[in-house]
């Protein structure tokens, strides 16, 4: 997955950012009845663990949304 754009006579490419010291992609759910979030996690299973605790406090709350934070890094070649 990545772009390419000509900006200011660059060449530029956008691009995930998979090397060593690039920032983790990140996870957090929200209750999107009461608008609470989960604690935001490099392991995106603890934010589903969130939800369960969260739905087992508030039977009526069903729906959620998911947000990732992923790196990405953009670059031009001269
Ligand atoms: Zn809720």
């Amino acid at each position: 997955m990545s772009r390419r754009a000509v900006v200011s006579h660059q060449e530029w490419t956008l691009q995930p950012d998979r090397e060593s010291d690039a920032e983790p992609t990140s996870y957090a759910m929200q209750c999107v009845v009461c608008g609470a979030t989960s604690p935001t996690e490099t392991d995106y299973m603890a934010p589903q663990d969130w939800v369960f605790a969260h739905g087992g406090r508030n039977p009526s709350h069903h729906t959620y949304r998911e947000t990732i934070t992923r790196p990405w890094r953009a670059w031009w070649k001269p």
